[in-house]
């Protein structure tokens, strides 16, 4: 905006004052009435993507600046292998002393061990050691082997779940000592949640979040609501889209998301609680909810339940909206997803 001001004030001799005012004043108001704007930034290892409509460029400005200020502290302080407050807290559980929690932070750990007991431990938020064991988590600076089965049998003993974590108000006071807290599998749930939470004290009424492909929509898109793409899991294409309306959030977990790879095979970041093992039977859920960290962590318990407990998960976790695509391309929907979906051939 600057450059084009200074251009149009630099004409001046060839112009009378009167109408370079004039177009100066037309550009600044141009300059500043709301219109679109996308922010792309690289947080929590990937691509996020934040599209506002119909905002002034200050809003756009301290949007940019608190979204990203916000993402680069809850990726140290929510991430268990970057130092931060989770890792402070899996270091005190493993020397069995208390940990004092910031009041966020226990709200997400106290929210996962609600989804632990209603997903009947699919979803399990104390499974870090066992990610560390595979060389799942992205730090790893090892290469990968194939853990033994009894290693893995081991750790999973202590791996019990944050609802096995005891507290007296916003303090742990005790958990087993080889838990290792790991909430990649809610966190963008609850980042989604707070960052709708900081545009909408900016005032910013219609904008779409997108972390990764898991996005959260705020208001609508230019009147309509947001048209989204669910991706195949096998091929960058969509197989199909759906209207997303305010309020929602849309989370897709797949195995071709985040993955390693040992003596040519590939292995998901998603393990089975059950096994110690990464979950091999499910390609791709997709969930929609009103509530983003129930979304992401259902999505999560969903890949793990696979087709077998499809039904039994979306009515534990009262899911109306989710549709999950098994190893071999069978998909199950919930009858509401399924007439919600459009297809693409
Ligand atoms: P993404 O982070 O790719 O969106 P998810 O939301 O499904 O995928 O979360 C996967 C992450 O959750 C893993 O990287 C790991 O940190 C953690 N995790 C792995 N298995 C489980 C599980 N069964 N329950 C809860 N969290 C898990
Ligand atoms: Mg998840």
């Amino acid at each position: 905006m600057i450059s084009i001001l200074q251009a149009c004030c630099s004409t001046r001799s060839s112009l009378n004052w009167l109408s370079v005012g004039l177009v100066c004043a037309l550009l600044l108001a141009a300059c500043s009435s709301p219109r679109d704007h996308t922010l792309d930034f690289l947080a929590l290892g990937t691509e996020v993507s934040v599209s506002l409509y119909a905002v002034s460029e200050g809003q756009a400005e301290d949007a940019s600046e608190q979204l990203q200020s916000y993402f680069a502290r809850v990726g140290l302080d929510w991430y268990p292998w970057n130092p931060g407050e989770l890792r402070a807290i899996n270091i005190a559980i493993e020397l069995q002393e208390s940990a004092d929690v910031s009041p966020r932070l226990a709200a997400v750990i106290r929210r996962a061990a609600q989804i632990e007991r209603l997903s009947d431990n699919r979803f399990n938020a104390g499974l870090g050691r066992v990610t560390e064991r595979w060389g799942l988590h992205a730090l790893g600076d090892e290469p990968p082997r194939l853990p033994h089965s009894n290693e893995i049998a081991k750790l999973l003993a202590q791996a019990m779940g944050v609802a096995s974590v005891r507290w007296i108000d916003d303090q742990i006071v005790g958990a087993p000592p080889g838990l290792m807290l790991d909430l990649g599998g809610i966190a963008k749930g609850a980042i989604l949640e707070d960052s709708v939470q900081i545009l909408q004290n900016l005032e910013i009424n219609n904008a779409i979040i997108n972390i990764g492909g898991d996005l959260t929509v705020i208001g609508d898109v230019n009147g309509r609501p947001a048209n989204i793409g669910i991706r195949s899991p096998v091929e960058e294409s969509a197989i199909a889209s759906v209207d997303i309306v305010a309020g929602e959030t849309v989370v897709t977990s797949g195995d071709y998301e985040r993955f390693i790879e040992i003596d040519g095979k590939r292995y998901s970041h998603i393990l089975n609680p059950r096994t110690g093992h990464p979950v091999e039977h499910t390609s791709a859920v997709t969930v929609i909810h009103t509530d983003a960290m129930l979304a992401d962590a259902a999505a999560t318990a969903l890949m793990v339940g696979g087709s077998e407990e499809f039904e039994h998960l979306t009515k534990a976790l009262e899911l109306e909206f989710a549709l999950l695509i098994d190893a071999s391309g069978d998909l199950r929907l919930t009858p509401s997803m399924d007439l919600r979906l459009n297809w693409i051939d």
